[in-house]
């Protein structure tokens, strides 16, 4: 019995695995089974488990500052080198980085700083924001209404209304496709639904667009191609900004260092970052602003007097210094590089996997990749999530992690340093996981 209320968990579920260590890209359960953590915990620790660099680097910054805030003018070394290491990496002119401690409440930060943007250039009213269906950018009251997929908004009853957030369409070519569209004409249309909506909106209503440049949690969708370009010079023409999420892309995830350099997004007005940031040693999020954006924020500081915004916790000491480490890492060791080859790897093992009977889609990028498993390979009508949740638990049973996905899809998402034998091994574990799944639904 345990006195845990578990996170976007069904509390009367059953099954539990009780994860006593980590080693590599495998952990080890309280009977000593061993599982490879194909999705990287939850899509973040990029560097696995029991990485003695980054280790080191926490314990001695414990021994030197245990904690410091940000407040009024104080600041340490490790934050100040933090930021200055994020802004040389990100394809973001001129960056200014805000720190938090997840990607919720980095998103959150982005929400206000548009609304203090909106008030500072005088247009007050240019403050909606739009999000996709489906799309995921977490859970805190704020950031939770960005988010779209179901289980997160109902019976929560997010202030979707109140903060003006719009949706438009995912960009999901395999599901939202109408009979006999191409992939450029599917582009085309809900590119055109979203310059609609802009237009009945009003533009000078519209602050800006969120996206993930390649989605996770909403089933991993890399969007045909030209959909980004058709995008930004939508958003160019009306004076909206684009805000990429890169909590799960960012770092080498996508075969390059940011989803952005992936899906050809220049110069995002805003990008989140959080997870592979620290390799999730410890939580610790950046909000990162274009250099034009923060210097209008800095205008009005002559009337308010202070930005209102910040956290007890706002570049701690300890993240950042594992941030630092971690981000010296990647570069030392050619990490992105690294995980581009093995990246093209998985996905060369996975794409046989769209022969199997019950997958309609394999798809992915570098090392993120997702299987849409249905009932009916022709229609691609797809199973109750169910049966996802099986496969899940087949799986793990097979000592391979991954993870259920909108319901329909089974992502996977192994840490950067993973191998090619590893890689092996995961795919052989999957195939058990899918044939144990295909005997249970016949
Ligand atoms: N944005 C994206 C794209 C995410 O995948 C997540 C979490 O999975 C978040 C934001 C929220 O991050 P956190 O769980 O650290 O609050």
């Amino acid at each position: 019995m345990t006195n845990v209320i578990y996170p976007t968990t069904n509390f009367k579920a059953t099954e539990q695995i009780v994860v006593e260590r980590g080693e590599g890209v495998y952990v080890y359960d309280n009977h000593g089974k061993q599982y490879l953590e194909g999705l990287a915990g939850l899509w973040c620790t990029s560097l696995g488990y029991g990485n003695q660099e980054l280790i080191d680097a926490a314990t001695a910054q414990m021994g030197q500052l245990s904690y410091y805030h940000a407040f009024g003018g104080k600041t340490h070394p490790m934050m100040m080198a933090l930021a200055d290491k994020i802004r040389d990496m990100v394809p973001v002119d001129n960056a200014k980085i805000f720190f938090g401690n997840s990607g919720s409440d980095a998103n959150d930060t982005f929400i206000k700083i548009l609304r203090y943007y909106a008030n500072a250039t005088g247009r007050p009213e240019k403050r909606k924001i739009i999000t996709r269906e489906r799309g995921y950018h977490g859970v805190t009251v704020a950031a939770g209404a960005l988010t779209s997929l179901p289980a997160n908004l109902t019976h929560f009853d997010a202030p979707v209304e109140a903060l003006g957030i719009l949706r438009t369409d995912h960009p999901h070519y395999y599901k939202g496709r109408h009979p006999g569209e191409s992939e450029e004409a599917f582009v085309d249309r809900i590119v055109g639904n979203l310059e609609k909506l802009i237009l009945a909106e009003g533009a000078d209503t519209i602050a800006a667009f969120l996206a993930e440049p390649i989605t996770g949690a909403s089933g991993v969708i890399v969007p045909p191609a030209g959909y980004y370009e058709k995008v930004q010079a939508v958003l160019n023409k009306h004076d909206i900004m684009f805000w990429a999420d890169e909590v799960i892309c960012g770092f080498g995830r996508t075969g390059n260092d940011f989803g952005c350099t992936t899906m050809n997004i220049e110069n995002p007005a805003l990008m989140t970052l959080a997870k592979q940031l620290s390799s999730a040693y410890v939580p610790i999020s950046a909000s990162v602003v274009r250099g034009d954006i923060y210097e209008a924020l800095v205008e009005p500081v002559s009337e308010v007097g202070v930005f209102g915004h910040g956290y007890t916790y706002s570049g701690h000491p300890l993240g950042c210094a594992v941030a630092l480490k971690t981000l010296e890492i990647y570069e030392r060791d050619n990490i992105f590089e690294k995980a581009a080859k093995t990246g093209a790897y998985l996905q060369k093992k996975l794409a046989p996997f769209a022969e199997h009977p019950l997958v309609g889609e394999v798809r992915g990028r570098g090392l993120i990749a997702a299987l849409e498993l249905v009932s009916d390979k022709a229609t691609g009508e797809g199973f109750p999530p169910s049966v996802a949740g099986f496969l899940t638990n087949a799986c793990a049973e097979a000592g391979l992690i991954g993870r259920p996905v909108a319901g329909t899809a089974f992502a996977l998402c192994p840490p950067l340093i993973i191998t090619e034998a590893q890689i092996d091994e995961l795919t052989d574990k999957l195939a058990t996981g899918l044939d144990a799944t295909l005997a249970h639904v016949h």
